[in-house]
């Protein structure tokens, strides 16, 4: 009968571990190991379970930023150096983004996203600015970069009232097409997009 209630605490307490281990792995799988901001599928969780519990005239925005000339940077400086970078403008989007207003994610490779809530398209404009400024006052040397002689970034924005039939992927894309506008205009700012998105 002992046995048997020691061989139910071991069984529990195998459970509780388990558990842990899921809930561990759970986070781990969200946050980004070398910049340790949310990773795309941290990103997307999140941003589902906001549009799901979101009403009308909620304004969602989405910034998207990449890094000038990385490849480039790379190429010129290693790897390692290039890793470096991304944690540190990762460091600059956190310190610019208020966490209760915010969430910003390493969207992939050397390219990051900021969602924000109920911002105006000026107070978020503004925000993608001091990014870009604050990027570019680190001063890192970048000596192959093609629009500068330091580290620079481009932005793009793009803005929409949420309900709950909202299209996240084409806010995104309608973001990134001001990106590569950004790029195309000579980097190293941010461009934002004037069409009104409407959601059917
Ligand atoms: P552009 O100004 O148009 O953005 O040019 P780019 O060179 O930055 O853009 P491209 O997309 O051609 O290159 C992105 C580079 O980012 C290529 C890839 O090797 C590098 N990269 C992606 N992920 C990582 C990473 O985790 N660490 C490092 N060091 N480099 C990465
Ligand atoms: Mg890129
Ligand atoms: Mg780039």
């Amino acid at each position: 009968k002992k046995k048997l209630a020691e061989n139910m605490s071991e069984n529990s307490r195998i459970n509780l571990q388990l558990n842990e281990a899921v809930e561990q792995l759970k986070r781990l799988s969200t946050i980004d190991e070398l910049s340790q901001i949310p990773n795309r599928r941290g990103f997307d969780e999140y941003i589902q379970k906001y549009i799901g519990l979101s009403n009308k005239s909620q304004q969602l925005s989405i910034l998207m930023i990449d890094i000038d000339g990385f490849k480039l940077y790379n190429d010129y400086y290693g790897h390692v150096a290039g890793d470096r970078i991304i944690r540190d403008v990762a460091e600059q989007i956190q310190a610019y983004t208020n966490p209760l207003k915010s969430l910003a994610a390493r969207f992939g490779g050397e390219e990051f996203i900021v969602a924000t809530f109920n911002l105006s398209i000026n107070e978020v404009g503004q925000m993608g600015e001091d990014i870009r400024v604050a990027v570019e006052k680190l001063q890192i040397p970048h000596r192959s970069s093609p629009v500068s002689n330091v580290v620079t970034i481009s932005l793009g924005l793009a803005t929409a009232e949420v309900t709950q039939e909202t299209d996240i992927k084409k806010l995104i894309e309608q973001a990134d097409q001001m990106l590569y506008l950004a790029k195309q205009n000579g980097r190293n700012r941010l461009e934002i997009s004037t069409e009104k998105y409407t959601y059917l």
